[in-house]
């Protein structure tokens, strides 16, 4: 699944920066910063930061810390069925997205085990990682 698809399908706005960076991190597969910041010199170095903060708020990429204490990033394998049942719609009062984010099974766990839950909805509302600078 290429960059565009992706981005689409977690509802994040798929701008070409957005983009040029997704890829770069597919084809790498695994990327530090700085390299990412060489590779995309049109792209400054706080936006690429912003952006591989919000891909890993996705679950897009992790982050990990090398054998020579470099901090790199890796992307994750693909795996559709964390976010499309039932996503949680976070919504960003600054720029009015509407961001999909993958369930976590931790929420589950604070429900009652008395309770059979079928379907739920979550909505929250706050500020996304790009618009916090
Ligand atoms: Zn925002």
């Amino acid at each position: 699944m290429n960059a565009t698809a992706r981005l689409n399908h977690y509802g994040i706005t798929a701008t070409p920066e957005r983009e040029k960076i997704l890829d770069l991190l597919i084809v790498e597969g695994t990327c530090s910063l700085n390299r990412l910041s060489e590779l995309s010199v049109d792209v400054d170095r706080t936006t690429i930061f912003r952006m591989v903060r919000l891909f890993q708020l996705y679950g897009i990429l992790e982050e990990r810390i090398e054998m020579n204490d470099t901090k790199v990033f890796r992307i994750l394998p693909w795996d559709p069925l964390t976010i499309d049942k039932n996503p949680i719609n976070f919504h960003c009062k600054e720029c009015k997205s509407v961001l999909k984010l993958p369930w976590s099974k931790s929420i589950l766990r604070a429900i009652p085990a008395s309770f059979c839950v079928e379907s739920a909805n979550l909505e929250l509302y706050g500020i996304c990682p790009e618009c916090q600078s």
